[in-house]
C-alpha cells in the first residue's frame, strides 16, 4: 500500500506547510488542514518544516488481521 501523510490534532494552524508545499497538496478546511494524498509526492518538506512535528505517515488501515 502506498504510504500517505496525515496531519494530527497537534497542529496549531501556523500555515507553514500549506505555504511551502510545492504541489499545493495541503489544503485548509475550516480550521483544519488536510493533505490531498493524490497530489502529494512525499517530498517531506512539510514534515521537516512543521513546528509541531505533527505531520506523520498515516497508519495502514488495512493492517487488521482478518484471519
Ligand atoms: S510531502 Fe511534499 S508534496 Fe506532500 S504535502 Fe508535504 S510538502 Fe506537499
Ligand atoms: S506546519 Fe504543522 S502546525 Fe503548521 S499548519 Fe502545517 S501541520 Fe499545522
Amino acid at each position: 500500500m502506498v504510504p500517505t501523510l496525515e496531519i494530527t490534532p497537534l497542529c496549531n494552524s501556523c500555515d507553514n506547510c500549506r505555504l511551502i508545499c510545492p504541489e499545493n497538496a495541503i489544503i485548509k478546511v475550516k480550521d483544519h488542514y488536510a493533505i490531498e494524498s493524490w497530489a502529494c509526492t512525499l517530498c517531506n518538506i512539510c514534515v521537516e518544516i512543521c513546528p509541531k512535528n505533527c505531520i506523520k505517515l498515516k497508519k495502514n488501515l488495512d493492517d487488521d488481521d482478518d484471519s
